[in-house]
């Protein structure tokens, strides 16, 4: 499939990068390694006037220890990342959701930023415009309803980063500069809950760094795909314990990853009362390659496997 023509433009800073962005009148969109934005451009499910290349940002490469944080530069590949010793020291979820992400090729391009701004998918979206216009455009394209649930006036496309989840659960934060200045939000607070809309971010705003508080934690990540080599996740829960405390994040259903603690990770009650409201809330629809139900199940099911790992210390 071809691109359309767009003007192609390289930031050699953050604050170059937010300067080009105000000259295209919001009319740009950022690329980091393109393995989510492109393909999306050449389904014309996106259509800038100009892309700002953040990848020649070179103190967004950086992963580095301060006061007790673990900063992590958006342009950190998956690859790099999950190789890092003190990542592999720390954060088990981490690890693991990294290895999960598409395959090892997709990891060394694609960026953490761009993993967890990634555009929310459905079966009825993800194709191409003939496609789309035949079939009718959908509320997530300007249209009047869902064409999965119909007289919906909510989109059901789903959140499919890996790695939000996990981060979720080791208490990260993001760091976002732009037009109007920089602020630091908890990862949690990132999202609308909206899948037309998924992130609660200003226009021009660059995903610079993601902090995560550097403490040993034990932890474990559990997908449910269909293809073991490279797939989006249908489920995926990540699990992390910190002092003791059990944080629990789904993703892969709806358009927001949902986050739980567990009282007394040890105390299988309270295990499966968590398992069992994840699994109540979760509201898959038919837009993705499995049945609803099954994804609604997998959700409690794949929490109490990641709780059974993490308590394992990851053993499988
Ligand atoms: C075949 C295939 C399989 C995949 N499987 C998975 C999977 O299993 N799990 C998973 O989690 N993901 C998966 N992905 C999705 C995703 O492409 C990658 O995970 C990747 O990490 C995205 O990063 P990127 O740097 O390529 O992002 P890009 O495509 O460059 O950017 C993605 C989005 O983020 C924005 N953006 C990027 N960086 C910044 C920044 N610093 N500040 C502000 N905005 C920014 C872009 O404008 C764009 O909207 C898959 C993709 C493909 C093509
Ligand atoms: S869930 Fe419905 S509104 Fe959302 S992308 Fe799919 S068809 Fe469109």
């Amino acid at each position: 499939m071809i691109l359309p023509q767009f003007e192609y433009k390289r930031a050699r800073s953050v604050a170059d990068a937010v300067a080009l962005y105000k000259k295209k009148q919001g009319k740009a969109l950022y690329l980091a390694g393109g393995t989510d934005l492109i393909p999306l451009v050449k389904l014309r499910l996106q259509a800038p006037k100009a892309v700002i290349d953040l990848k020649g940002i070179e103190d967004l490469k950086i992963i580095a220890s301060r006061g007790g944080s673990l900063s992590v530069g958006a342009n950190v590949t998956l690859f790099d990342l999950k190789k890092d010793p003190v990542i592999a020291a720390h954060f088990p979820a981490l690890v693991e959701s990294l290895d999960a992400t598409a395959c090892e090729t997709l990891q060394m391009r694609g960026t953490l930023g761009g993993n967890i701004l990634q555009g929310t998918r459905c079966l009825e979206y993800n194709q191409s415009l003939e496609w789309r216009k035949a079939r009718g455009f959908c509320f997530k394209m300007g249209g009047k309803e869902c064409n999965v649930v119909k007289g919906a006036k909510a989109c059901f496309a789903n959140y499919c980063s890996d790695n939000a989840p996990s981060l979720i659960t080791l208490g990260a934060q993001v760091r976002l500069t732009g037009p109007g200045g920089q602020r630091t939000v908890k990862m949690e607070s990132l999202f609308t809950g909206d899948a037309r809309a998924p992130f609660a971010m200003e226009g021009g705003e660059v995903l610079t760094h993601v902090i995560i508080p550097l403490k040993k934690t034990k932890g474990a990540y559990e997908k449910l795909r269909v293809r073991e080599s490279m797939d989006y996740p249908l489920v995926g829960a990540a699990v992390s314990v910190i002092d003791g405390k059990a944080r629990v994040c789904v993703g892969g259903v709806g358009g927001a990853p949902g986050l739980y603690v567990i009282g007394d990770i040890k105390d299988a009650a309270s295990v499966r009362d968590v398992a069992e409201k994840a699994s109540a809330d979760a509201k898959p629809v038919a837009n993705a390659t499995v049945l609803p139900a099954y994804r609604k199940k997998m959700v409690g099911t794949l929490i109490k496997r990641a709780v059974k790992r993490a308590l394992a210390e990851g053993k499988r």
